[in-house]
């Protein structure tokens, strides 16, 4: 058995959920190119990146992102793009309750119809925005909590908690490959 190898070097894909406008390519743009950029409509062209981090143990972990260019707005396209995920990442944008509500509603979604060991992690986007705030962090805290999911407030602007979410992510992956 190569069980080893194979639990040293994982593979693994990665969607992101959420209201369009939360930053969801943006977050991906900072953390595989390190760029930021306020003024483009940004719209990865390829809908398909992938980055891969090492961690401490020096395992390493390849993340094949798929970032979608609009398809938030159909919740019905959803199931095909989070089939096989090992990760998802919720999304939602700090200034806007609504996007905090639209990030429960693909939390439900992905425990009805994802895959069961599927890792999700909940995070709030624009963390720079802080005289903006209207979700308070003490409610998603909670409301991860209680889900079982990893919590993180990021900003894709400043760069803030951009490299620690993709690395507990990673840290939290089942290491046994069946
Ligand atoms: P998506 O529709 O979820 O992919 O959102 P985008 O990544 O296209 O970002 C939507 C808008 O939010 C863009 O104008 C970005 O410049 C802006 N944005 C994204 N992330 C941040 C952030 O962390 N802070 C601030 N202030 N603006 C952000
Ligand atoms: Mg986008």
């Amino acid at each position: 058995s190569n069980g080893a190898t194979d639990s040293k070097n994982l593979k693994v894909k990665l969607v992101l959920l959420g209201d369009s406008g939360v930053g969801k390519s943006c977050i991906v743009l900072r953390f595989v190119r390190g760029q930021f950029d306020p003024t483009s409509k940004v719209t990865v062209g390829a809908s398909f990146l992938s980055q891969t981090i090492a961690l401490q143990d020096s395992s390493t972990v390849k993340f094949e992102i798929w970032d979608t260019a609009g398809q938030e707005r159909y919740a019905a396209l959803a199931p095909l793009y989070y089939r096989g995920a090992g990760v998802a990442v919720v999304v939602y944008d700090i200034t806007s309750p609504e996007s905090f509500n639209k990030a429960q509603y693909w939390v439900k979604e992905l425990q009805k119809h994802g895959s069961p060991d599927i890792v999700m992690a909940l995070v709030g986007n624009k963390a720079d925005l802080q005289d903006s705030r209207q979700v308070p962090i003490q409610d998603a805290m909670d409301y991860a909590e209680k889900n079982g999911m990893f919590f993180i407030e990021t900003s894709a602007k400043t760069a803030d908690n951009i490299n620690q979410l993709f690395e507990e992510i990673a840290k939290r992956l089942p290491r046994t490959l069946s």
